[in-house]
């Protein structure tokens, strides 16, 4: 018996967690195959022995051109079929989730997201990450065939190099396969994002209007940070989903984060919490993300945080 992995990879640039659910594949003491999905990605087979993988599948196909959630999800149901591997592991990411949600459909199988952990037997065992991390679960799923999703960051990615074969493989699909397909990528901003920036100021529904911003964008602006907000802010129109911070948005993991006006609600605390260091500006001195930050400032931001951003340009001498 076999664990197949499903490589996850854009246009042949292979995703960094691909590898983490490589090192949990060999943790579960069978051969380690890997499928990787459309001819973009054939480059990827020393890579993936460089992991642990012996025989790495390579479907091709016209369809598979670039990432589409059904055909890849269809493609990877027809291996299983001709394999029936003990487990699939694919990437905790949204395409790892999104495809493998695609496969246990297909194949009427179950399937676990985002494991961190495996206690093997009859059923499996399994630990797995719910509500943003803020929750560890225990499950058992009972199944043929495993289908479960890595939570990303749940274990190191250690190299354990084997000689990998190549097998070739042409998934039959249909043009109804092809209804969610990526056909273009518009880079959506050059520079710092959110996830990445090292300072992040956001803004909650303290702030008041989508015009309230002006004061915290000239903040992260003197101190070369991004702004970001918390749901109540998207959900009155004003700011985009794209600066929300959270469980429905995008996890932050900054030097400073300064959050204004935010209660910290567990939606919210879950994408912020990896922040090194917290400095909350609040008029409520019990808010939840005045109690978890590092520094707090109780007090009007409207008056709070212009001061901050002229306080920072009197040191600079701007
Ligand atoms: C399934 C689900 C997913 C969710 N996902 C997310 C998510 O990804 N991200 C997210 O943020 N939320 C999310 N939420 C919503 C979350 O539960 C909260 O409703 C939301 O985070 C509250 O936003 P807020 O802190 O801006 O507003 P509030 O909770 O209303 O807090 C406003 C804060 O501003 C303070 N304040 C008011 N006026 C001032 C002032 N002048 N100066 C200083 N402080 C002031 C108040 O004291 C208060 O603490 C989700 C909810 C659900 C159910």
């Amino acid at each position: 018996m076999t664990v197949l992995v499903v490589a996850e990879h854009d246009r042949g640039a292979l995703a960094p967690a691909t590898l983490e659910a490589c090192a949990f594949a060999r943790s579960l003491g069978e051969p380690v195959h890997a499928i990787t999905i459309g001819a973009a990605a054939d480059g990827l087979v020393a890579t993936l022995a460089e992991y642990g993988v012996s025989v790495v599948v390579q479907a091709h196909h016209d369809l598979l051109a670039d990432y589409g959630p059904e055909a890849w999800g269809e493609t990877v149901a027809q291996l299983v079929r001709q394999y029936q591997p003990t487990a699939v592991l694919a990437t905790g990411t949204d395409r790892g989730n999104e495809v493998m949600a695609q496969v246990a459909a297909r194949l009427g199988l179950p399937m676990v997201a985002n494991v961190t952990a495996v206690t093997p037997g009859e059923p499996w065992t399994i630990t797995r990450v719910r509500w943003g991390g803020s929750l560890l679960e225990e499950c058992t799923l009972a199944a043929g065939t495993k289908l479960l999703t890595i939570a990303h960051h749940s274990l190191e990615a250690s190299p354990a190099p084997v000689d990998a074969t190549t097998e070739a493989m042409a998934p039959d699909l249909g043009a109804e396969l092809a209804r969610t397909m990526v056909v273009e990528r518009v880079e959506r901003a050059a520079g710092v994002t959110l996830a990445t920036a090292a300072l992040v100021v956001g803004g909650g529904r303290g702030v008041g209007s989508a015009e309230g911003f002006t004061p915290l964008e000239e903040l992260a602006s003197a101190l070369g940070g991004v702004v970001g907000c918390s749901r109540a802010v998207t959900n009155n129109g004003w700011r985009n989903h794209t600066d929300q911070v959270g469980q429905t948005g995008t996890r932050i993991a900054p030097d400073l984060y300064i959050a204004c006006g935010i209660s910290g609600a567990i939606q919210h605390w879950v994408g912020a919490m990896a922040s090194k260091t917290i400095l909350a500006i609040n008029t409520d001195k019990d808010a939840n993300m005045v109690t978890k930050a590092d520094v707090a400032v109780i007090g009007d931001l409207h008056q709070v945080v212009p001061a901050i951003t002229a306080e920072v340009r009197r040191r600079r001498g701007a």
